[in-house]
C-alpha cells in the first residue's frame, strides 16, 4: 500500500463524539497536514474555503472520537512479570528492552490509544521509553505519541527501589526501572538527570505501593524538602510531575508541594480532594489493575501483592467518586503492563462504566481530561480546528456500548498527527502504515 499522510480530507456523516462536554451530534469534520481544520454539525463544511479539493469520505454508521489518551503505562516490562522484573531486566539485552517498549508502545495506538504517557519501570541510564518515542517520531516505527519519564525517582527504600537487589542498584546499567535520591541535592540531580536523558516528564513515588515487596501503600516517601525541590527544578524546565500516591499523607504532601498528577490516589479523602481542586492537580484513575490481581487470586505470582492490592482496589472506588465529586480533572490511567496487558487499555473504560460513570463522563476522562492532566489541553483532547488531528473512527456507537471499545476490529482507523496508522477492512484484517493516502482511507471504511 501507498505510504503517505491522508493530507487533507473531509469527513462527513459521522456521529461525533468531540471530547468538549458537548451533546455528541451528527456533522463533517476536515483534517489538513497534521491538523483539524473545521468540525461542525450538518454538511455544511463543503463549500469552506479550508475544505475545497479535500478527499470526501462518508462515514455515516461510524462514530468518530479523539484519540484516546493513556496517563498511566508501563511499556517497557513484558505482560505479567510485576513479580520477575528485575530477573527480566536483568537478562534482557537492552536493545531487547527497547524493542519491548516499542512493541507494547505499537499495541496501544492500534487499540486506539493515541498517546501514552510512560510512567516508569524504564531503565534509568537506558531509557527505552525515551528511544521508542524518538523512533516513533522519526518515522522508523509505527506507534502512538509516548510521554517519557527516562525512568522513576524514588528515595532509598521507596516504591520500586526494593524491588530491584542491591547490587542491580548499585550497577545502573543492569536496567533498574527507578533511580534512588535523598536529600533535596540528590533529588534536583536526580531530575536534571531525567531532563538530560530525554525526559517529557518527572516521575516520583510518594508512598509505598502494591507491586514492591516489604513496602505499604500507607508508608510516607520523601521528604518535604525533597519534593519541593523536586518539582521546582521540574517546573523550572516545563516539566510536570507525577506521583505515585496511595495513602492518604504521601498524596497530601505531594499536592502541597504542587504536583500536577497524582496516580492511583487510592486514601484520598474529601479535604485533600477540594485541594486538589483547588489547586487543578489531576487524578489519574487506575481503577482495573488492581481488581484484575484480586480477580486471579492465589494464582497471582506475588502474594505480599495480592494482599496489598486488597487494601487499595476498593479504597481507590471511593477515591475516583470523591475527586469527582469535588471538581478535580479525573484523568484516565490504567497501569498497564502490570496484569493488564498493553493493548488493552480500553478494558479500564468499561471498568469506569461498571463503577457507575456515564460513557460520556469515561470517555472525557481519556480524551479531554487526559490531554489537561498532561498539560497538553492547547493541542489534544478534543476534535476542535487547530487541535491536531488525533482521532478514532469506531463502527457503531461507543456511547451506547463502551465495550465495543474493547474489541479493536470495531476501531476502523487510528489517525495521529493526520496520518490514518492503523486501518481494519470489513473483515478485520488490520494494516498499520505511516500514513495511508486519503483514496485508501475511503476505500477501506467502505464496507
Ligand atoms: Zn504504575
Amino acid at each position: 500500500m501507498p505510504e503517505r499522510n491522508a493530507s487533507h480530507m473531509l469527513f462527513e456523516n459521522a456521529f461525533l463524539f468531540d471530547g468538549t462536554g458537548n451533546k455528541p451530534f451528527t456533522g463533517s469534520f476536515c483534517i489538513r497536514d497534521t491538523m483539524l481544520v473545521a468540525v461542525e454539525p450538518g454538511t455544511s463544511l463543503r463549500g469552506k474555503p479550508e475544505c475545497a479539493g479535500a478527499e470526501r469520505v462518508d462515514l455515516e454508521g461510524y462514530s468518530v472520537l479523539p484519540g484516546l489518551i493513556d496517563c498511566h503505562v508501563h511499556l517497557t516490562s513484558p505482560w505479567d512479570t510485576s513479580a520477575h522484573e528485575p530477573y527480566w531486566k536483568l537478562v534482557t539485552p537492552p536493545s531487547m528492552k527497547a524493542l519491548t517498549t516499542a512493541a507494547n508502545a505499537n499495541l496501544c495506538l492500534r487499540s486506539g490509544f493515541t498517546t501514552v504517557r510512560n510512567c516508569g519501570g524504564t531503565s534509568w541510564n537506558l531509557p527505552e521509553d525515551v528511544f521508542a518515542r524518538d523512533a516513533i517520531r522519526a518515522g522508523m516505527l509505527v506507534g502512538p505519541r509516548i510521554l517519557a519519564c527516562a525512568g522513576g525517582i524514588t528515595m532509598t527504600g521507596g516504591h520500586g527501589d526494593r524491588a530491584y537487589p542491591p547490587f542491580m542498584i548499585a550497577h545502573p546499567e543492569l536496567g533498574c526501572g527507578v533511580v534512588p535520591a535523598d536529600g533535596p541535592d540528590a533529588c534536583l540531580r536526580a531530575v536534571r538527570e531525567r531532563i538530560k536523558y530525554g525526559a517529557d516528564f518527572i516521575k516520583i513515588y510518594t508512598t509505598g505501593g502494591v507491586s514492591t515487596p516489604g513496602d505499604g501503600p500507607h508508608s510516607e516517601d520523601f521528604t518535604p524538602e525533597e519534593l519541593r525541590a523536586i518539582m521546582t527544578e521540574a517546573h523550572l524546565h516545563g516539566k510536570r510531575v507525577a506521583t505515585h500516591a496511595q495513602g492518604l499523607a504521601g498524596i497530601r504532601k505531594a499536592v502541597e508541594a504542587e504536583v500536577d498528577t497524582v496516580e492511583h490516589g487510592s486514601f484520598l479523602d474529601e479535604e485533600t480532594a477540594a485541594l486538589m481542586a483547588e489547586k487543578g492537580t489531576a487524578l489519574v484513575t487506575t481503577l482495573r489493575v488492581f481488581t484484575a490481581i484480586l480477580e486471579r487470586g492465589s494464582g497471582y505470582p506475588n502474594p505480599e501483592a495480592l494482599h496489598k492490592a486488597r487494601m487499595v482496589a476498593e479504597g481507590q472506588q471511593r477515591a475516583l467518586w470523591l475527586a469527582h465529586a469535588a471538581g478535580v480533572t479525573v484523568a484516565f490511567g490504567t497501569d498497564a503492563s502490570q496484569s493488564i496487558r498493553n493493548g488493552n487499555n480500553a478494558v479500564e473504560l468499561a471498568s469506569l462504566v461498571t463503577l457507575g460513570f456515564s460513557p460520556e463522563e469515561v470517555l472525557l476522562m481519556a480524551t479531554r481530561n487526559a490531554a489537561a492532566a498532561l498539560g497538553l489541553g492547547d493541542r489534544l483532547g478534543t476534535l476542535q480546528p487547530g487541535k491536531r488531528a488525533d482521532f478514532l473512527i469506531v463502527r457503531g456507537n461507543p456511547l451506547g456500548n463502551i465495550d465495543l471499545l474493547r474489541e479493536p476490529g470495531n476501531i476502523r482507523a487510528v489517525f495521529l498527527d493526520g496520518g490514518a496508522k492503523v486501518l481494519r477492512d470489513a473483515a478485520g484484517e488490520e494494516y498499520q502504515s505511516q500514513g495511508f493516502a486519503s483514496g485508501t482511507v475511503a476505500e477501506l471504511l467502505k464496507g
